[in-house]
């Protein structure tokens, strides 16, 4: 009696683990990897060998659609939640909380690592919660505080550290034993960021710049190869933006129009302006009358398009220079016009410049298959669908226009 029911549990257990076995076997792994401010048409320039294999093999977009604005936090965030800006809650790089006071600023550790901001669930929760480990080496947004909140792996952010010493971080979290592998691992590199800020978009600088990171890609190809991972493994390449050129030539100083009275927040492409109570309207008018190199919108008329009116941090008034100029004020005027960068983004997510790359490869993807402009909104619905897994219902993005893609 005892031997037939040890036999029947035997039955009953192969029965029900060998197909679960089977079934997270066949998942696949999924790297995600982001080259800063790497501008559309920076694979066109004839310098990226190991691109340039990809853009022949795998999947090629034109370009990637970034959300506005179009700077760094904000659009991390947005691939990686499915959500705009507005609904994600990292509006800006840095920002203020007009009620409260506090301030969320990329380079104060605390802030950034506090979940309070992040109103969007990054993609390595949604993974955690249906039972798949991930994976971070420094995507924006990654460490934050609370456990839940974060991928199983993540290292805290160093802008300095080699690159080379990030990209064997990422595959060395691939030869982990099977149980304790990560099937997504989101990473990022930021060296054509730097450079495009520092000597402009057509400076051979960025020239070497994407060089060093086509040949990261490259190691990360032949690191793969190495692990016996290349075939089960999908490599997402893209930018949360472009870069273009802009000059001390093109500075407008928006207090000489406004006056002192009204909260200014930010300098560059996007400025957010609060007036006094009850001043909306007259600020408003004052800068619609000298609408000149910008547009000025309220938060009520700012054309859908942007996405960028339902966040209760975003001012009344919001300030979009035109593509190359730069907005400032009193206070900024000076740095800006002693350190003026040759290179900025944070415009108009449709200008042609501040488009990013997509590129992928990998058993899910089609072969040798170019298509027009992706929306970074879509990257996460597309991740949600490549591990099986359920999308949150409150995101922006739509697997019906990426998904053509896979195979
Ligand atoms: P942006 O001003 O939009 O060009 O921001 C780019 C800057 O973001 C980079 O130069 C990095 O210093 C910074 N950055 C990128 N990732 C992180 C991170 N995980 N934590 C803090 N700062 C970061
Ligand atoms: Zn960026
Ligand atoms: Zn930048």
């Amino acid at each position: 009696m005892k031997k037939n029911f040890l036999f029947f549990a035997l039955t009953i257990s192969i029965y029900f683990l060998i197909p679960i076995a089977l079934r997270a076997q066949a998942k696949p792994y999924v790297i995600l990897l982001s080259f800063d401010a790497f501008r559309w048409d920076y694979v066109n320039r004839g310098i990226t060998p190991n691109l340039d294999k990809i853009k022949a093999d795998g999947v090629w977009a034109l370009s990637l659609r970034p959300a506005f604005p179009s700077k760094t936090f904000p659009n991390h965030q947005t691939i990686i939640t499915g959500m705009y800006p507005e609904h994600h809650g990292i509006i800006h790089n840095d920002f203020t909380n007009p009620f409260t006071k506090e301030k969320y600023k990329i380079s104060d550790s605390v802030s950034v690592t506090d979940p309070k901001w992040y109103l969007g669930e990054a993609f390595w929760q949604t993974c955690e919660r249906q039972g798949i480990k991930t994976a971070s080496y420094f995507w924006p947004g990654s460490e934050l505080s609370d456990s839940t909140r974060r991928p199983t792996y993540y290292e805290h952010y160093e802008h300095k550290r080699n690159y080379y010493t990030i990209i064997k971080g990422v595959t060395a979290w691939l030869k982990l034993p099977y149980k304790d592998r990560p099937h997504f691992i989101a990473t990022y590199v930021h060296e054509t960021d730097d450079m495009g800020h520092r000597y402009g978009p057509n400076s051979p600088e960025v020239n070497r710049a994407i060089q060093i990171e086509d040949s990261l890609v490259g190691f990360l190809f032949n690191s793969l190869k190495q692990a016996n991972m290349l075939d089960s493994t999908n490599v997402i390449i893209l930018s949360d933006h472009g870069m273009t050129e802009v000059s001390k030539e093109k500075i407008i100083n928006i207090e000489e129009t406004i006056g002192s009275e009204s909260k200014i927040d930010g300098v560059g492409p996007v400025m957010m302006i609060e007036p006094k109570t009850g001043k909306i309207a007259e600020i408003y008018d004052k800068l619609k009358r000298n609408e000149d190199h910008y547009k000025v919108y309220t938060r009520d008329n700012i054309p859908e398009y942007y996405e960028f009116s339902e966040h209760p941090f975003i001012y009344s008034i919001i300030v979009i220079a035109d593509p190359g100029w730069t907005l400032v004020d009193n206070s900024s005027k000076a740095s800006v016009m002693k350190y003026q960068q040759a290179g900025n983004h944070g415009y108009d997510k449709d200008f042609i410049d501040m488009q990013g790359i997509f590129l992928a490869t990998g058993p899910v993807f089609k072969k040798a298959y170019r298509t027009g402009t992706l929306w970074n909104i879509d990257v996460y619905p597309l991740l949600c669908k490549i591990l099986g897994i359920i999308p949150r219902s409150n995101i922006d993005g739509k697997f019906e226009r990426i998904g053509f893609i896979l195979k």
